[in-house]
């Protein structure tokens, strides 16, 4: 009589067993290889807003214009959390969102030394109907091109990380600028030398 047949229950075992170490094996592999990765997560932000630019050579961009900016955020890790995420995309964007959608969603952005922005306060002692435009009038003390607003909008971020726990491990990697469909300014930290600091205005 020549060796039992096995069953088909022992069939089932030997399967699973060898889809356990080979799990196991692409495990180890896989440890090994987030321990060398960097994760980078890009989260969409949009708002409509209006802005003009102060300075000889603005053009166009001198009269108070509207545009639909967009904002990519870029916030990278070499560390998961316990999820597997790099970080989870509603923390990115539901804090970010709200700020956007309270203080520059269908706002007019202005430099605070815009001449403006003086005629407008005086406009609004003449009338106190104007007292809702000017919740949604922000000033900032810089001229609000798109490289200051995404430096100044980087702070932002930073700001929502630093109180988060996840700030050990996740930084601010880019911010991507849209003035337009087709024009964008991308911002790294190498990039924050040539820019001066101002005190924010929120
Ligand atoms: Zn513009």
């Amino acid at each position: 009589m020549g060796p039992k047949a096995p069953s088909c229950y022992e069939g089932v075992i030997r399967k699973s067993v060898n889809v356990y170490d080979l799990c196991y094996k692409q495990k180890k592999t896989f440890n090994s290889l987030t321990e060398r990765a960097t994760y980078r997560a890009t989260k969409e932000l949009k708002f409509e807003a209006a802005h003009r630019l102060l300075g000889k050579g603005v053009g166009h961009c001198g009269y108070i214009h509207g545009h639909s900016f967009k904002i990519e955020v870029t916030v990278a890790t070499q560390e998961l959390d316990e999820t597997g995420f790099s970080l989870e995309f509603g923390k990115l964007k539901g804090p970010l969102q709200d700020w956007i959608d309270q203080k520059w969603d269908h706002s007019l952005i202005l430099c605070e030394k815009d001449p403006y922005v003086f005629q407008m306060k005086k406009l609004q002692n003449r009338a106190s109907g104007c007292r809702d435009f000017f919740t949604r009038l922000f000033l900032v003390p810089f001229n609000p091109t798109a490289e200051n607003l995404g430096r100044y909008f980087w702070e932002i971020v930073e700001e929502l990380l630093s109180n988060s726990k996840d700030n050990k491990r996740v930084w601010v990697q880019q911010i991507k600028f849209f003035e337009t469909a087709t024009s964008s300014i991308t911002i790294t930290k190498d990039t924050f030398r040539t820019l001066v600091t101002w005190k924010r205005n929120r």
